[in-house]
Order: structure tokens, then C-alpha cells, then sequence
């Protein structure tokens, strides 16, 4: 894939490398405040005068508005940890990102310009109700080790996932090196599949697949379940397919022969090694994605077609 230079996504979320304390290299002022700079160790709830009087200290020493410290006490017990983990900032000025996360982040820009443009058009193709349906842009977590997700904690073994709850897309780049190193993967092709795939199931989200699918798993047998998690998935592939045809069509960065070979490292990493962790209502991206075969097959048919109205896989044999 030829993706250096191009246009990066705004919706990047880093996590990693903060420990789960603050990441927040930039917003405060400039304060020489890296690293753990706001883990300092006082206790908001207490609330007394000496907890405001150390809050103004702070504040005029490090000339920032003492509400804004203030503020932290409302968050209230329990979610002033998630709070604390969800809050961003832009990276630091001047720093360089990393190559991986600036690939991941040309990767995502361009399925945010393509799905701008494909999914107020083709939507209702696939499922009337959704006819004209504007594309929302999701963000996406890259983080370290573990991580917390209104899905439930996200690990190293959790492997990439879309979370409905927070319209999230988490990626842990531990994942990526276990793509390239076990299973010699063409690296860079099968890093934008997993993300294309992933956005897949966030179209889902906005024209109501996966909210229907949500219900329907409820009523039905595991194994019904687990059917319907196959069409599910194969749909996903199908709109990374999709995707894909229009980000060669426009720029012409996949070369002959990564496909296949991409996507069955992929599906294998899919079934074999990413533990089902994830709790509840979270798209199950361990297990039930269907055959190495299904998924290239529906990807090609993405691939091809370029028309969301290919990838109705709840009809008929997949
Ligand atoms: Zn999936």
C-alpha cells in the first residue's frame, strides 16, 4: 500500500503508554506537565477547605482555573476512573507520531471520505429504512495492554473491536505485530482490513443491523445466535469490500495478490487466537466469523461490486 503522506483522521484516540493516568500532553498551558502530571495524589471527594485551599495553591502555581480542578469533583465515584482514561488531547505538538499509528490514522480518513460519500447514497440499497443515511465519523482507541470500553475492559488478548455502546472502534497495536511476526502476513493490507472491517460493523450500527442483531440474539438459541453472528460478520467483509473498491478506485494503493493472502491470516488470527472477552452486547469478533473461504468470498464480492446492495448476507446461503 502506498500511504505515506496522505491525509490523517482527527478521530484517533491514544491510550497507550499513559499507564491509565492522564494523557493529556497538550490543553493545560504548556505547564511542563507530562507524563503524570494531574495523577497527583489528593483526594476530590473529601471536598473540605483544605481540599480547595490545595486546589487554589495548585491552581496559581500552575496558573490554571481553579474550576477546572473543581469540576473533577463531580464525576463522582466510579466513573472518575473511566472518565479519566476516555478524556483526550491532541498529541503533542511537534511530536512525530509513530509510523503505525500515522498509517492507522491515513487508514481511517479515507474510509471517513468514502463512507461520506457511499452511505447517504447506497444505504437504503441494503436496508430501506437507512435510505439516505448520513455517515457519523467513530473514533478509534489505540491502547496498550488493557483498556476500559462501555463493552467491558479491552485486553491484550481481546484482539480489535467495534463497541456499539460508545461507537468506537478499540485497536490494540500489540495485534498488529502478532499479524506480521506469527503469521507473516503483507503487513500494511491486512492492518486496513481489520480496520475496514471494523468500520464495517459501525455502518452497521448507523443503518441498524446491529441493533436488530442485538435483539434477535436475545430470543433465539445459541446456536441460532451464532448463525446470525456468521451473517453478521460476513457483512462486515462485505463492506470492507466495498470500501476497498472505492479507496483503489480513488487511489490506487492495493497491489494484485494481497488480498487473499491478507484476508486468510486474518480470519485465521480471527478464529484461533482472540479470546472472547468482551461482555454483553459487543460484536463477537473471537469466533463465529465464518470460513476462510466465506470471508474471502464476501470481501470479493465487496470488492468487486462496490455496492452495499452486494452484501446482504441475512438472505438466502452465504
Ligand atoms: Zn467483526
Amino acid at each position: 500500500m502506498r500511504w505515506e503522506g496522505r491525509e490523517e483522521s482527527s478521530n484517533i484516540e491514544d491510550r497507550r503508554g499513559g499507564g491509565g493516568g492522564f494523557d493529556t500532553g497538550g490543553g493545560m498551558g504548556g505547564g511542563g506537565l507530562g507524563g503524570g502530571g494531574f495523577g497527583l495524589p489528593i483526594n476530590l471527594g473529601g471536598g473540605g477547605i483544605g481540599t480547595i485551599l490545595v486546589i487554589l495553591v495548585i491552581s496559581w502555581v500552575l496558573g490554571i482555573n481553579p474550576l477546572t480542578l473543581l469540576s473533577g469533583q463531580s464525576i463522582g465515584p466510579g466513573g472518575s476512573q473511566f472518565e479519566r482514561q476516555t478524556r483526550t488531547a491532541p498529541p503533542p505538538s511537534g511530536a512525530r507520531r509513530d509510523e503505525q499509528t500515522r498509517f492507522v490514522s491515513v487508514v481511517l480518513r479515507d474510509t471517513e471520505l468514502r463512507w461520506k460519500q457511499l452511505l447517504p447514497q447506497q444505504a437504503g440499497d441494503l436496508v430501506r429504512t437507512a435510505s439516505g443515511k448520513a455517515y457519523e465519523e467513530p473514533r478509534l482507541v489505540l491502547f496498550n495492554g488493557s483498556t476500559r470500553s462501555p463493552c467491558g475492559e479491552a485486553s491484550a488478548a481481546t484482539g480489535p473491536f467495534y463497541c456499539p455502546g460508545d461507537r468506537k472502534v478499540y485497536i490494540d497495536l500489540a495485534f498488529y505485530d502478532q499479524l506480521k511476526t506469527r503469521f507473516k502476513a503483507p503487513g500494511d493490507f491486512a492492518q486496513a482490513y481489520v480496520i475496514a472491517h471494523e468500520i464495517g460493523h459501525h455502518i452497521q450500527n448507523l443503518i441498524g443491523v446491529l441493533p436488530e442483531f442485538n435483539r434477535r440474539r436475545q430470543q433465539v438459541s445459541e446456536r441460532e445466535a451464532n448463525r446470525l453472528s456468521v451473517r453478521v460478520e460476513l457483512q462486515a467483509d462485505c463492506l470492507a469490500g466495498v470500501w476497498a473498491h472505492h479507496a483503489q478506485k480513488e487511489r490506487d494503493f492495493i497491489e494484485a495478490g494481497d488480498i487473499e493472502e491478507a484476508l486468510n491470516a486474518a480470519s485465521r488470527i480471527g478464529d484461533d487466537s482472540i479470546q472472547r472477552t468482551i461482555q454483553g452486547y459487543a460484536v463477537p469478533d473471537s469466533f463465529t466469523h465464518g470460513s476462510s473461504e466465506q470471508r474471502v468470498r464476501w470481501f470479493k464480492t465487496g470488492f468487486e461490486s462496490g455496492r452495499m446492495a452486494s452484501c446482504d448476507t441475512f438472505r438466502g446461503n452465504i
